[in-house]
């Protein structure tokens, strides 16, 4: 099928969630690409990893980020306290979509139902697209909170220097701001 013209500048970047998510993908209509360490999500023989082989049978074509690309989205993940929410893959994902929509100037949509990825992909200005979910309408940070005390720990504390209680993950509700 011949690609319509005013769809060749877009470039849909495809993460785990969208592999996962079992719903059609544009891999036959559009550009379509993903990264390497996503092989790594899925268990070699699955339901899962069969759909991604068909993917690339189908045209997914697999691209490495720079790592100065890397180097930026995991700067952004860091501030946001995303660390722990974000594979290695996720982190590759969005650092491909950045460094498309950075040096090669064209648009990038990263299809996917994660949250944090999306999340990440807002602050960047990149665009994303759910599949199965609604997609998130807000930014927002995640902080460290004293299960005991409630006081606000930093990044690094995963106990309360106070009271010695664990720290759990809470969203910064300061942070929310609509998306736009
Ligand atoms: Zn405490």
């Amino acid at each position: 099928m011949e690609k319509k013209k005013n769809d060749q500048s877009i470039i849909y970047i495809i993460d785990t969630s969208a592999v996962l998510s079992g719903k059609p993908l544009p891999v036959d209509q559009h550009h379509c690409l993903t990264v390497e360490e996503i092989a790594d999500e899925f268990s070699p023989g699955g339901s899962s990893w069969r759909m991604f082989q068909y993917l690339i049978e189908k045209g997914l074509n697999i691209h490495r980020p720079s790592s100065e690309a890397k180097k930026q989205v995991n700067q952004v993940v860091k501030k946001m306290g995303e660390t722990h929410r974000l594979s290695k893959a996720d982190r590759s994902v969005l650092a491909l979509a950045f460094e498309i929509k950075t040096e090669k100037k064209e648009k990038a949509i990263i299809l996917t139902d994660d949250y944090s990825i999306q999340n990440i992909a807002s602050i960047l200005h990149i665009s994303t697209q759910s599949i199965s979910q609604k997609g998130i309408t807000k930014t927002f940070k995640w902080i460290r909170r004293c299960r005991g005390c409630g006081r606000v720990l930093s990044q690094d504390e995963t106990i309360c220097p106070i009271c010695g209680s664990t720290a759990k993950f809470v969203v910064d509700k300061k942070t929310k701001k609509t998306k736009k």
